[in-house]
């Protein structure tokens, strides 16, 4: 029997913050494999475009490589349509022992906006869920579950991928903020050039 953690994300790009947040929580509730999850279309962000799965996917690849426990599933980037989570820890379980024990991984945004998730009573029966801090947000874990939630202080690292995309706009660096294999894919394949709103 293993204890899965699951980090699922946009990860358009994948940073530091997502890196530290699944490490931690590897480290406190001894997992033995964190799986990196990039969503499909994700129904949050229905108003702007987001790059491709195949890049999100490569760039989070390219940011866990060298990470023994980490590794990246593509059950949300080939199922067709909107990725919602129920489906994701659904899949993963088909793939899994009956006996494993899964953790997935929040920081405390995501958190917040969980009982607005599809099927929200049934994702606490499937994995137990771990909150933890991100600056600028509020960590609670209200309204949850008593006993299948678990709340975590983990080192604070304010970025965002919504800051790393403008600054690659701008022409600012995102070195140190995401991993160097990341910066350098971004600058091969020109990522984030431009606007990323849709059009009205
Ligand atoms: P975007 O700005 O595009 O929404 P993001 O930085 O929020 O990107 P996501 O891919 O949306 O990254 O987040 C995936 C998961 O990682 C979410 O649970 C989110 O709360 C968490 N997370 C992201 N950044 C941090 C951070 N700096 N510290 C802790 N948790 C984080
Ligand atoms: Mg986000």
């Amino acid at each position: 029997m293993a204890r899965i953690g699951v980090m699922g994300g946009t990860f358009d790009p994948v940073h530091h913050g997502h890196l530290v947040a699944a490490s931690e929580v590897a480290s406190r509730f001894e997992l033995d494999e964190v799986v990196f999850v990039p969503t499909g279309e994700p129904w949050q962000k229905p108003e702007r475009a987001v790059t491709p799965a195949e890049h999100r996917y490569l760039m989070t690849v390219i940011a866990t490589a060298s990470n023994p426990r980490f590794t990246v599933s593509r059950v949300d980037i080939d199922r067709a349509g909107p990725t919602y989570t129920i489906d994701t820890l659904r899949d993963l379980r088909t793939q899994r022992d009956p006996g494993d024990d899964f953790y997935f991984i929040t920081g405390a945004d995501a958190l917040a906006q969980i009982l607005s998730w599809k099927d929200a009573d049934e994702l606490f029966a499937l994995a137990h869920f771990v909150g933890v801090t991100r600056p600028g947000h509020h960590l609670s874990g209200d309204g949850l579950p008593v006993g299948r939630v678990s709340l975590l202080e983990v080192p604070a690292l304010a970025i965002s991928s919504t800051d790393c995309r403008a600054r690659v706009r701008g022409g600012d660096p995102v070195w140190y903020l995401v991993p160097d294999g990341v910066v350098q894919y971004i600058a091969k394949h020109a990522l984030y050039a431009g606007s990323d709103m849709l059009e009205a």
